[in-house]
C-alpha cells in the first residue's frame, strides 16, 4: 500500500532511513565506545527481524526507499543476511545499505551481497597496524583488510572507506589514505569528529576539519576537483586532477548540511529519532508489541518527523550532547 509522502515541518521530505540493529560492537573506537564497553540491551528489548521489516515496510510506504543497516556492529548482529534478504522483499525500498568495522566480512561479505546489499562503508580510521589498534583497541587492521578483499570478491557495488579525522591523528593519516583511494577502487571518506562520543571528551578543537585536510592533500597533489553534489549527501567528494581517485569529507561541524537532510534514524530498541542529536525520541516499540494498527504506527512516525530538528546545535552556546552515543543511536 502506498502512502503519502512523509514530510517534515520544514517541508523536507524523508527518504532515507538507518536502522540499527544491534547496540553491541566488538571494538571499543576511543570516539564512540568507553574501553569497558557499555551496558548493552537485553536481547529481548531489542526489535525482531520480523518487527524491523514491519517498520521498515511502513516507511518505505511513505517514500523511505534509502535504508542503511548499520549499530554498533551489525555483522555482531545473529543471521544478518536473513533480515537483507527479508528487506530486499519490501516494496518500496529500493536501496539496501551496511556500515561496518569490516572485522566479520571475511565471514560474511558474500552472504550479505547474496542477500541483497547494494552499498558498503567500511570504517579504517588508519592504514596502519599500531595506529589502528590505538584507535579501535583492537588489533585487527589485517583481518578488515581482508574483509574489504572479501566483499571485491564477492562482487559488492560500491564500497567506501570511512575514517574519523582528529586532530592529532588523522593528519598522519590523510596522506597514506589519498595513495589508497588512488590504488585501489575504494572512495575515502572522511568523517569529522562529533561530539557522540560515550565518554564525552569531544572538545571543538579535536575537530580536524575537511579544509584542513583538504589542504595536506592538495599541498602533495595539487587542487582537488569538486564534483557536483549529490542531493541529501553528506558528504563533499572530490576527485584527483588526473581522474585517478576520490575522496569524500563529510563536514557535520565545520560545514553542516542539515538544509536539506532527508534522513531518520531507528535505534536497536524501536526507538525513532529525527536527528543524530535528537533530545527526544519516540518509542516505536511499544505501541508495535502493543498491538498497533499500521494507521496507529504511522501517526507516530509523522509526528515525530513532523517536529524534525531544522539543523544541530553543535556550534551553538548551550549545545547539550544527546544522552546517547553514536553505537547506540546508530550512525
Ligand atoms: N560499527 C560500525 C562502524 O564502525 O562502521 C557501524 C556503526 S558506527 C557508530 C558508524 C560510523 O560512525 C562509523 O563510521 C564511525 O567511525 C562513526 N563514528 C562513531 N563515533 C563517531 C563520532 N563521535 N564522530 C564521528 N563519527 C563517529
Ligand atoms: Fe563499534 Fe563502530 Fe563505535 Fe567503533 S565506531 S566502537 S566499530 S560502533
Amino acid at each position: 500500500m502506498q502512502r503519502d509522502a512523509l514530510v517534515d515541518g520544514h517541508g523536507r521530505r524523508i527518504g532515507d532511513v538507518r536502522v540499527s540493529v544491534t547496540d553491541r560492537c566488538n571494538f571499543r573506537c576511543q570516539y564512540c565506545m568507553p574501553a569497558e564497553g557499555l551496558p548493552w540491551l537485553d536481547r529481548d528489548a531489542v526489535l525482531t527481524f520480523e518487527e524491523l521489516t514491519r517498520l521498515v515496510g511502513l516507511l518505505a510506504s511513505m517514500g523511505v526507499a534509502n535504508v542503511r543497516l548499520t549499530g554498533g556492529e551489525p555483522l555482531v548482529r545473529r543471521d544478518l543476511p536473513r533480515l537483507v534478504g527479508m528487506l530486499r522483499e519490501v516494496q518500496g525500498v529500493e536501496d539496501l545499505a551496511l556500515t561496518t568495522n569490516g572485522y566479520l566480512l571475511e565471514r560474511d561479505a558474500a552472504a550479505l551481497v547474496d542477500a541483497g546489499v547494494h552499498r558498503f562503508n567500511v570504517s579504517i580510521d588508519s592504514l596502519q597496524q599500531d595506529r589502528f589498534y590505538a584507535m579501535t583497541r583492537r588489533d585487527a587492521l589485517p583481518q578488515v583488510l581482508r574483509g574489504l578483499d572479501a566483499l571485491r570478491a564477492a562482487g559488492a557495488g560500491r564500497i567506501k572507506v570511512n575514517a574519523v579525522a582528529l586532530r592529532g591523528f588523522t593528519e598522519q593519516e590523510v596522506l597514506p589514505f589519498a595513495a589508497f583511494a588512488r590504488e585501489r577502487p575504494f572512495e575515502v571518506r572522511f568523517i569529522e569528529f562529533m561530539p557522540l562520543d560515550a565518554d564525552r571528551a569531544w572538545k571543538p578543537e579535536d575537530v580536524l576539519t575537511g579544509a584542513e585536510l583538504r589542504a595536506i592533500v592538495e599541498a602533495e597533489h595539487g587542487p582537488l576537483v569538486e564534483e557536483e553534489r549529490e542531493p541529501h549527501a553528506t558528504a563533499r567528494v572530490f576527485r584527483f586532477a588526473d581522474g585517478a581517485g576520490r575522496l569524500g569529507f563529510v563536514e557535520p561541524v565545520s560545514n553542516p548540511f542539515c538544509a536539506d537532510c532527508d534522513r531518520l534514524r531507528l535505534t536497536a530498541e524501536g526507538a525513532l529519532r529525527t536527528c543524530l542529536f535528537s533530545l527526544r525520541e519516540t518509542d516505536l516499540r511499544g505501541p508495535l508489541r502493543a498491538g498497533a494498527t499500521d494507521a496507529e504506527l504511522e501517526r507516530l512516525i509523522r509526528d515525530a518527523v513532523w517536529r524534525k530538528e531544522l539543523k544541530h546545535r553543535v556550534n551553538d552556546p548551550g549545545f547539550v550532547q544527546p544522552e546517547r552515543s553514536m553505537s547506540a543511536i546508530g550512525g
